[in-house]
């Protein structure tokens, strides 16, 4: 999978994919949420929204829809080796 880089719109921050990954998570539009509004969607995509950390504005992206398949949890919580 290639490091994806994605631009705010609003402030040019940068962002791979890992840092999109933690960013707030804010919906993901399914293929029928699209498909409203743009007929010729590929089946197995879907748009994810984020917030931009540095200025809030929200950001779209489009995915796989299995690699958004748990957009609400949380990457794994690290956990410090005792
Ligand atoms: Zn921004």
């Amino acid at each position: 999978m290639k490091n994806a880089i994605l631009c705010c719109a609003g402030c040019g921050e940068e962002y791979g994919a890992d840092a999109w990954r933690g960013l707030p998570w804010v919906c993901t539009l399914s293929r029928a949420d699209v498909h409203r509004h743009v007929l010729d969607w590929p089946k197995g995509r879907v748009v994810e929204v984020r917030l931009c950390q540095s200025c809030g504005q929200s950001m779209a992206r489009t995915a796989s829809a299995a690699e958004v398949s748990s957009p609400a949890a949380p990457a794994a919580p690290l956990r410090t080796a005792t």
